[in-house]
């Protein structure tokens, strides 16, 4: 058996489509969508932001951490600016940078990743927010397949508040079983093993294993591990693909939905008047 491949490269290409749709709208009225992303230097994930930014008419524009005295003025200065529409925090973090703080200082209108205290709050209460772009990228992939969450079992591997933990309250909405694994769980394969479906997001390259999958299972590899032959995810693709039903390729799977889902958020604050 040679699992299908769930395709995140093209079900962005299509949304990308409609997103240009809606910035030229905005445009027409004057208002020009911007994406301010904080962070240490523009890196790769940066610089792919930048270019699905440019493909549909979206500012994204880097703002380097500042020294820790003056992070709170930085983003209360980001916060009042209505030429900014939507903020992110790109980790890692300088050292000295407390988030709690920055936590404290988004406010879930200008949210577009949820990073701040408010926007995961909202997230937990069922409130309008925009909720993380990655895990609401591995929502948008399965629904993209027409893959039914109802009462699935479900395995989320990984629990970080930015991918792990709020993916599993939005599987959670969406009435699937969920079960969180992290580096303290017992016995790792006989939780996958169990799963309809297995999300990993531990940074771990070849976590997930064929003999960690059951046969016909749907597999989302959220890992991203730049290594010397390039990115690779957390899932043994080659033993995986053998067992498994679904899988979702790195690169070419989460991260390119992930991207456009963000972009998405920063369009949708500026048409709710926040930029
Ligand atoms: P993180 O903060 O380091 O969290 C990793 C999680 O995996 C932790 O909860 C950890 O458990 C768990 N873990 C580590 N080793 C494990 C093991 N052997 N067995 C079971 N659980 C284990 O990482 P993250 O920020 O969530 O990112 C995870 C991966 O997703 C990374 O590869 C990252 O690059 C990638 N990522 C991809 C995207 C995208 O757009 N595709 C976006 C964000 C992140 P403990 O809590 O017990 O330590």
């Amino acid at each position: 058996m040679s699992a299908r491949l769930l395709d995140g490269s093209g079900l962005a290409k299509e949304r990308e489509g409609a997103l240009a749709e809606r910035v030229a709208r905005l445009r027409a009225r004057g208002i020009i969508p911007r994406l301010v992303v904080l962070l240490s230097e523009e890196g790769a994930y940066f610089r792919a932001k930048k270019r699905s930014g440019e493909r549909v008419g979206i500012e994204v524009e880097p703002v380097r951490f500042p020294p820790p005295d003056r992070m709170k003025g930085t983003i209360e200065r980001l916060v009042a600016d209505p030429a900014v529409s939507g903020i992110m925090v790109e980790a890692p973090l300088p050292s000295g940078i407390d988030p709690s703080e920055i936590r404290g200082s988004i406010p879930a209108a200008k949210d577009v990743d949820c990073f701040g205290r408010e926007g995961l709050g909202l997230l937990l209460a069922g409130g309008p927010v925009f909720p993380p772009a990655t895990p609401a990228a591995v929502l948008a992939l399965l629904d993209g397949y027409g893959i039914d969450l109802v009462g699935r079992d479900v395995v989320v591997v990984g629990r970080s508040l930015v991918v792990g933990r709020p993916l599993a309250l939005l599987l959670l909405d969406r009435d699937a079983t969920v079960t969180v694994c992290h580096s303290h769980t017992r016995e790792l394969p006989s939780q996958t093993r169990r799963a309809d479906i297995v999300c990993v997001a531990a940074g771990k390259p070849g976590l997930l294993t064929g003999e960690m999958v059951k046969p016909g299972a749907i597999v989302v590899d959220i890992g991203t591990n730049p290594t010397a032959s390039g990115l690779v995810g957390d899932v043994d693709f080659e033993s995986v693909e053998d067992v498994a039903g679904w899988i979702s390729p790195v690169p070419g799977g989460v991260g390119p939905l992930t991207t456009t889902i963000l972009l998405e958020h920063v369009v949708e604050a500026a048409e709710r008047g926040g930029g």
